[in-house]
């Protein structure tokens, strides 16, 4: 069967198709307008929630923005003149998300509440079996998964958590109706999503005890509204928005030498951050706490303008003390203390650095994904992975980022995928599947240009798998990840 032709129905089922993709977020999206683009109609999208947007749909916490600006964190087709802000926030990111799938007519193509339990490659009708949670079955000859590398939130593993008396949810999972307000709360974590929950709600609860294990580096967030004349000008005069996202994006591609080539650029940005901690903390005591003794970019560099600010409001506590227990009425640590709570934010991050889908995925001899990955994720060209025809993963292994838009690596990623479509249409190819040699032969380069980046340089981060391997990362420029993907040579795929 031709691998883009629509197959016949299967005997108990949905109406097959040319091409599933998993996710509509970002990059299950991404794919779609693409497609559709592409003229093609015989696609279906399965979505776990009951609504659009991914990320951006569940890390719905108080605060949550993106640390990319705008003008570039938007699909290339779609630019958006009209963003608000240098960094927007969740809601308007979501509904930029909501407009664009909507006026590039994909909507349709979703099935909401279809949680993918299963996805099984049959070899011998070179199809892909998908079946949901609630028991629907789809089949199609390509199958895209959309998941994204932080969907799974990371739950910590401390003794007694599920005895807490109050509430207690995870920052991805904020419930709608949290209502902290007078409230005595506790937030365990100071990463990303803790930098930006801390500032948002300091002002309405009672106290805020915050659990610090690793304190992060931090910049100061250049944010401003945009006023009405630039976004006139984004609006009618051809090309400046475009010409906004172009400076963002090479001022971006400029930050990426330090990360990736010469980290040792990264004294420039320790001193900007020292400063930062000298300008807005004043107590030396807490300046010791929250300034990092790990190398800048190690981890993940966050942008913040009232987090420090927030850690001296009255009735604010940063808590160094390791956190040995949690029980029904608060926290404690191993000094001895209780800290009582009434409800506990776990701003704990995702189990990323697995890369692996939240179901079986089984390939060529009921071989499955997460056997294969158990030392560790790897992909071609973070994409197509040996033993697993015509599978491709958006945001798979080694193609985050730590300077620049997840939005450029989908869509180099999509166009990839489109291309290899086109050649299995042209060639009249049922399937393709990555030559295991070809695989080693990329994932060797990728790991020693890894050794000499900033993220080698000896802290723990979730960019990292339990091996201590580096298995989420791209160690170079997007531009040359771009590059590495702008078409598909059948000569590393074996095709039948
Ligand atoms: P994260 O960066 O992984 O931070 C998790 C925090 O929880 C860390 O401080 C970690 O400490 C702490 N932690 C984890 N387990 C713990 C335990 N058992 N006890 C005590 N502390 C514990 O997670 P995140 O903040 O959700 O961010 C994840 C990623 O999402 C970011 O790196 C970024 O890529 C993305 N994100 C982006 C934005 C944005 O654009 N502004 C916002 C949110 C998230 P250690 O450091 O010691 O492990």
């Amino acid at each position: 069967m031709n691998a883009n032709a629509p197959i016949a129905n299967d005997a108990t089922h949905t109406p097959a198709t040319g091409v599933i993709i998993i996710g509509a977020g970002f990059a299950g999206l991404a794919m779609a307008m693409r497609l559709r683009a592409e003229g093609r109609t015989d696609f279906v999208i399965l979505e776990a929630a009951d609504s659009l947007g991914g990320t951006w749909l569940f890390n719905a916490y108080p605060g949550a923005a993106c640390d990319v600006p705008s003008h570039l964190y938007s699909l290339s087709f779609a630019l958006n003149p009209d963003w608000s802000r240098v960094y927007s926030g969740q809601a308007e990111i979501l509904s930029y998300i909501q407009n664009v799938a909507s006026s590039h007519g994909v909507i349709s193509h979703i099935r909401f509440q279809a949680a993918v339990n299963r996805a099984r490659f049959d070899e011998s009708r070179g199809i892909w079996e998908v079946t949901t949670e609630d028991g629907r079955h789809f089949v199609a000859p390509v199958l895209v998964s959309g998941c994204g590398g932080l969907h799974r939130p990371a739950l910590p593993n401390i003794p007694g958590l599920e005895t807490f008396a109050g509430p207690c949810f995870h920052s991805a999972r904020w419930p709608a109706n949290a209502a902290l307000a007078g409230k005595k709360v506790a937030v365990i974590g100071t990463g990303a999503s803790a930098v930006q929950i801390v500032p948002a709600i300091v002002d309405e609860v009672e106290t805020l005890d915050l659990f610090q294990r690793t304190p992060p580096w931090i910049l100061p967030r250049p944010d401003r509204a945009y006023t009405p004349s630039e976004r006139w000008v984004n609006r009618k005069v051809p090309g400046a928005a475009r010409l906004r996202r172009l400076a963002v994006y090479w001022r971006n591609e400029t930050i990426a030498v330090a990360f990736v080539r010469k980290p040792a650029l990264m004294a420039i940005a320790r001193a900007m951050a020292v400063k930062h901690i000298a300008r807005q903390v004043k107590d030396p005591e807490l300046r010791r706490i929250v300034t990092p003794n790990y190398t800048i970019g190690c981890k993940r560099i966050l942008m913040s303008n009232d987090y420090y600010r927030a850690l001296q409001r009255p009735g604010v506590r940063v808590h160094t003390a390791p956190i040995s227990a949690i029980e029904p009425t608060g926290i404690r640590t191993q000094d001895g203390a209780l800290h009582a709570v009434d409800a506990l934010v776990l701003a704990t991050g995702f189990q990323a650095a697995d890369n692996a889908a939240p179901f079986p995925i089984l390939g060529r001899g009921g071989v499955s994904l997460g056997d294969v990955w158990q030392d560790g994720a790897a992909a071609y060209r973070g994409t197509t992975v040996s033993g697993f025809p015509n599978l491709f993963l958006l945001v798979g292994p080694n193609t985050g980022l730590g300077h620049s838009s997840m939005i450029f690596i989908i869509e180099s990623q999509v166009a990839y995928v489109v291309d290899a479509l086109r050649k299995m249409r042209k060639q009249g190819l049922r399937w393709m599947d990555v030559r295991r040699s070809a695989q080693d032969t990329w994932n060797d380069e990728v790991q020693t240009k890894l050794a000499n980046t900033v993220w080698a340089s000896g802290c723990n981060s979730w960019y990292q798998n339990q091996n201590g391997r580096n298995t989420t990362l791209w160690p170079g420029f997007t531009f040359g990840f771009r590059w590495a993907t702008r078409r598909v040579q059948l000569r590393d795929y074996e095709v039948a």
